[in-house]
């Protein structure tokens, strides 16, 4: 590992006296790898249970484990399946002090590349609201990739600034994740690079952008609802500064304390609401985690929602992607004949190739479906506006209308159960078979013809179809195992 920036050194030692050999002893310990389970689709002890390889229970994290590198578990079929997720240890914490519950809104604004929504989705069980944004477009499109394959129904992903996002939606979230862009102190021992970019001019940077930042999260916020800021580094300039400065500015905001989830994570001294992890004090990277609530009292403007509660979303010809100059309207005749139109070849594919059991993914209210262009979402809150902004996934894609047929969606296939799919083909992990899909090949099958949900074990990976004893792949091109 390459030296420790000296001004970052001298920082740490003032800031923790008498600790500060043990926190300087901790870098020449490896980094600690964690991978966090999706109880959307398996407890974590019936995977523990498993055995695919060595784990150990992450103190603070009920669904976390530690993991021995060597395992790669990356590579493993169920990590394409949205079985867990890795994750850093210490990140784990945060979505603790969120504390997300069912049929809220919950906004994580600077998302990508989705550890923490991923675990906020797992928390949502399927009720209420995921608003998943990322400002940079290459990042936010892997932030849409792990949540398709974390395989929840009620998400929508943007790619946004945040100022735009207030703009448009106003205080719509109960709670809202700012797990802000930083110097990146607390991963020097996982990320070495991040070394040779420190600068205290970089420290200042960042605090200045998440000050900006943080001014346009509020304006998000419902009376009464609760923010949450976290970064993954030591600076005060980053952290307790920004905060105090903001509780100055704001005073319908107050500190919020919450019990520590487990030993280790350590009060902040000049701001008790806040809490650091230390690599010295627990097995985990650095982060910084503080709790502000909005008083409910307080008058503030409505969220801004949708005139039209059908397909008011729908962005007519314009790509997904792309922004609508429009703000939210009326749906055109011609719009409504055509959601009314691709619907109806939703409903014949979805009475041939599901059961009852997906019966939530078919509702009968048009209300609950969005489309752009030939792509159908089942979009988890028709209230809100989404024109004028640049979204990635208005909802879960259900898929794309094609001349005379419809296509389901990759997206879909990840929120199914075997059950819930007439024909499931479930492959073993030493199935040859479980590469060759995953290499994207098609093969000789014999069977009734129609749309095959394929996966590992019980989890699905995508789709195939069956025609005439061939099954053609389906799975996505970018998915593919290489
Ligand atoms: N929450 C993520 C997770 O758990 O996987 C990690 C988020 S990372 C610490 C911070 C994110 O903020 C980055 O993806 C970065 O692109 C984004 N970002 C950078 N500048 C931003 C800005 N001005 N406004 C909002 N987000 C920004």
């Amino acid at each position: 590992m390459p030296a420790l920036p000296q001004e970052f050194l001298k920082r740490m030692s003032e800031l923790l006296g008498a600790e500060f050999r043990d926190f300087f002893t901790s870098y020449e310990q490896p980094r600690t790898n964690g991978l966090r389970v999706n109880t959307l689709k398996i407890t974590p002890a019936a995977l523990s249970a498993r055995d695919l390889f060595a784990l150990e229970p992450i103190p603070w994290a009920p669904d976390g484990f530690y993991y021995d590198y060597t395992a790669k578990p990356g590579q493993h079929p169920y990590h394409a399946a949205g079985v867990y997720y890795l994750q850093e240890p210490s990140a784990m914490a945060v979505v603790y002090y969120l504390d997300p519950q069912p049929g809220e809104w919950i906004l994580d604004l600077a998302a990508a590349p989705g550890g923490k929504s991923t675990q906020i989705a797992s928390r949502l069980m399927e009720q209420g609201l995921l608003w998943a944004n990322e400002i940079n477009p290459g990042r936010t499109r892997i932030l849409a990739q792990n949540l398709d394959r974390w395989g929840a129904s009620n998400i929508i992903v943007s790619n946004e600034s945040p100022d735009r996002l207030a703009e448009r939606l106003g205080p719509a979230f109960d709670r809202i994740l700012l797990d802000a862009p930083c110097s990146g102190e607390g991963m020097f021992r996982k990320d070495p690079e991040a070394m040779n970019e420190w600068s205290p001019a970089q420290v200042r940077a960042a605090a200045s952008r998440q000050s900006l930042i943080l001014k346009s999260a509020v304006k998000l916020l419902k009376p009464g609802g609760r923010l949450v800021y976290s970064t993954c580094t030591f600076a005060p300039e980053e952290n307790e500064e920004i905060i105090l400065r903001f509780l100055e500015s704001h005073p319908e905001f107050k500190p919020l304390s919450l019990p520590a989830p487990a030993a280790g994570l350590v009060q902040s001294p000049s701001l008790p609401s806040a809490v650091r992890l230390y690599p010295h004090k627990l097995r985990g990277e650095g982060h910084f985690i503080a709790v502000v609530e909005r008083s409910g009292a307080e008058q503030t403007p409505e969220p801004h929602l949708a005139l039209s509660q059908t397909a008011s979303q729908t962005a007519g010809s314009s790509q997904l992607n792309k922004r609508t100059t429009s703000s939210s309207r009326r749906t055109s005749p011609s719009e409504s004949g055509q959601l009314s139109h691709i619907l109806t070849q939703y409903r014949i594919w979805a009475e041939e190739a599901l059961t009852s059991e997906a019966g939530g993914r078919i509702p009968s209210d048009e209300s609950n479906y969005t489309l752009f262009g030939p792509n159908l979402y089942l979009n988890p809150a028709p209230e809100l506006p989404l024109s004028g902004l640049s979204i990635l996934r208005p909802g879960l894609h259900l898929g794309t209308a094609k001349p005379g047929r419809f296509q389901p969606g990759q997206s879909l296939a990840l929120t199914l159960s075997p059950s819930s799919a007439r024909y499931y083909l479930s492959l073993g992990i030493s199935e040859p078979r479980l590469k060759r899909f995953l290499h994207g090949e098609s093969w000789e099958d014999s069977g009734p013809d129609g749309w095959v949900l394929v996966g590992v074990d019980e989890f699905p990976l995508g789709w195939a179809k069956r025609t005439k004893g061939q099954l053609k792949n389906h799975y996505p091109k970018d998915w593919r195992v290489r």
